[in-house]
């Protein structure tokens, strides 16, 4: 087998700008494999931004990203790569609603790495059974629960064998009773080994099952410690303030 290199990602003193804003200014973040980097910070200091240059939905001007040791451009071919090493969960679940459950999970496997269906399809009642929906298989998103949509959201990014996983505030758009369902599935894909990188303000999930608590405002990093440290006394101003807001 190939050998995978200790970094996930890695990111080089990475700025951004739209137009003539400066949205993420010298950020530099490394993801071990197999760990899990919780991302916070206000709304608007560029979390969503810096997640989205990862997987190549977001071009940027300075630095670089590394996803498993290989430099990505801003060549198509790399987003591609990008986008094939990456699995992404959104906020708003993102599925397809013309399709069903499991077809929104077998698409990808079928169009792009060329899987027989019933090889699809195997695969994808997988990735359903393990975040605990396979009987959800043959419906439309739009007749599950938010809780659910989401947790479909997250096996069919697993389908695709990713080396990374980037969550955007997956549970931010659920009703409270929904949260623990799709927490409790990345603590379960945490458990397995997969290397996570999510933006959350679910501090307790950020205690249980993250390496590394990672601080944004105004663009840059401003703080990246272990949970304990960072709950046990932020050192930036800034952050502990956000801390008091939200615990
Ligand atoms: P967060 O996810 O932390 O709330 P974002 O990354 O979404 O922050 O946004 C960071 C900043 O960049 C915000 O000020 C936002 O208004 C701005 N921004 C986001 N997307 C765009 C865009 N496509 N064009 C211009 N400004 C943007
Ligand atoms: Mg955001």
């Amino acid at each position: 087998m190939q050998d995978l290199p200790k970094t996930a990602v890695q990111i080089r003193t990475l700025n951004k700008w739209y137009g003539a804003f400066h949205v993420l200014k010298n950020i530099d973040l490394h993801v071990q494999r197999g760990s899990r980097v919780v991302v916070c910070g206000p709304s608007g200091s560029g979390k969503s931004t810096l997640i989205r240059c990862i997987n190549g939905l977001e071009a940027y001007q300075d630095g670089a990203i590394l996803l498993g040791g290989t430099m990505l451009g801003s060549q198509a071919k790399a987003t591609a790569l990008a986008r094939r090493q990456t699995g992404m969960v959104f906020q708003g679940f993102n599925l397809f609603p013309h399709l069903t459950v499991l077809s929104n999970c077998t698409l990808a496997l079928r169009r792009v790495l060329g899987k027989s269906r019933k090889e699809a399809e195997d695969l994808a009642l997988h990735h359903l059974r393990k975040v605990k929906i396979p009987e959800q298989a043959h419906k439309y998103p739009a007749q599950l629960s938010g809780g659910q949509q989401q947790r479909v959201a997250i096996a069919r990014a697993m389908c695709l064998s990713p080396r990374v996983m980037l969550f955007d505030e997956p549970t931010s758009a659920l009703d409270p009773e929904m949260i623990k369902e799709v927490l409790d599935v990345m603590i379960g894909l945490a458990q397995d080994g997969m290397t996570m990188l999510c933006v959350t303000h679910e501090m307790g999930f950020a205690r249980e099952v993250a390496d590394q608590v990672v601080f944004m405002d105004e663009g840059r990093i401003i703080e990246q410690a272990s949970p304990k440290a960072f709950f046990g006394g932020a050192v930036h101003p800034r952050a502990r303030m956000f801390l008091e807001t939200i615990l």
